[in-house]
């Protein structure tokens, strides 16, 4: 599932197509990406108009053009933004293509867990996340602190991957955070010590900015001492103390973590 950097990787796919004009919409209306929304507004609306900017937050992506017209995305499972040639024919999974002169921007989504947003008006649409990019000021301790102590019953694991608290934060990232945190990913969120929430916050704002530097940008592998290469294969070890990884459900999603690292 395309996390923070993946989901930046795909928005600056499409901005090959920037400042120029959309000349037709294709899109398969009934498909439930689109959620019953206003597929013919969308046609309407963005036929003629120009793609003039775009911008991520955590997992959400929106798409500006003139007019006074929006698209929201979200990749789900298994979306993913590409560039085709401009006499491109969209095949049964590409659900929207937005045809331009030189080019085609597509979406993707084979499992069709993604979803795709329009909104007319002159201001950003109403469900545009507000929560704060974890890269941004706002994101600090106060921020955090409050945030966990709001969810004080949940595990931190299932609390790291809220979306209005950590914006772009999904499995792999939660544990790699923990793991460099020492925080054990059952532990209760009221339990936390201060000196824990500051260690997430703190590997929280490492792992966002090293996976948007380094996936973000080309899809690029994080270097090998990092958690998310040894998480799934059989056999895998803890880059520290090269100790096998134990592996459970916390929050109802598969988790790994080291036991030496973080202690229970
Ligand atoms: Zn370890």
């Amino acid at each position: 599932m395309p996390e923070l950097a993946e989901v930046e990787f795909y928005r600056k796919q499409w901005d090959a197509g920037l400042r120029a004009k959309i000349l037709s919409v294709e899109l398969h209306a009934r498909k439930r990406v689109f959620r019953g929304g206003k597929t013919r507004e969308l046609r309407q609306h963005l036929t003629g108009s120009r793609f003039t900017e775009s911008s991520a937050r955590g997992k959400q992506m929106l798409f500006r053009f003139s007019g006074g017209n929006w698209l929201g995305l979200h990749l789900g499972m298994s979306g993913t933004l590409r560039v085709e040639p401009a006499e491109f024919r969209p095949e049964k999974h590409d659900h929207l293509l937005l045809r331009q002169v030189r080019r085609a921007l597509v979406f993707r989504d084979p499992r069709l867990f993604g979803r795709v947003r329009f909104h007319h008006g002159k201001a950003t649409p109403p469900w545009w996340s507000m929560a704060p990019e974890i890269s941004s000021a706002d994101f600090n301790a106060n921020y955090v602190a409050e945030f966990l102590r709001r969810h004080s019953r949940a595990p931190i694991k299932a609390v790291l991957l809220l979306q209005h608290g950590f914006p772009g934060v999904g499995n792999w990232m939660a544990d790699e955070i923990l793991w460099r945190a020492k925080v054990a990913p059952a532990k209760r969120t009221g339990a936390l010590t201060s000196t824990q929430v500051r260690a997430l916050r703190r590997a929280t704002r490492f792992v966002s900015s090293e996976a948007m530097r380094i996936i973000g940008r080309d899809f690029s592998d994080p270097p090998r001492s990092w958690l998310i290469h040894e998480r799934w294969k059989a056999g895998g070890i803890c880059p520290r103390h090269k100790t096998p990884l134990t592996r459970g459900t916390i929050g109802g999603r598969t988790t790994a973590w080291c036991t030496k690292c973080q202690p229970e």
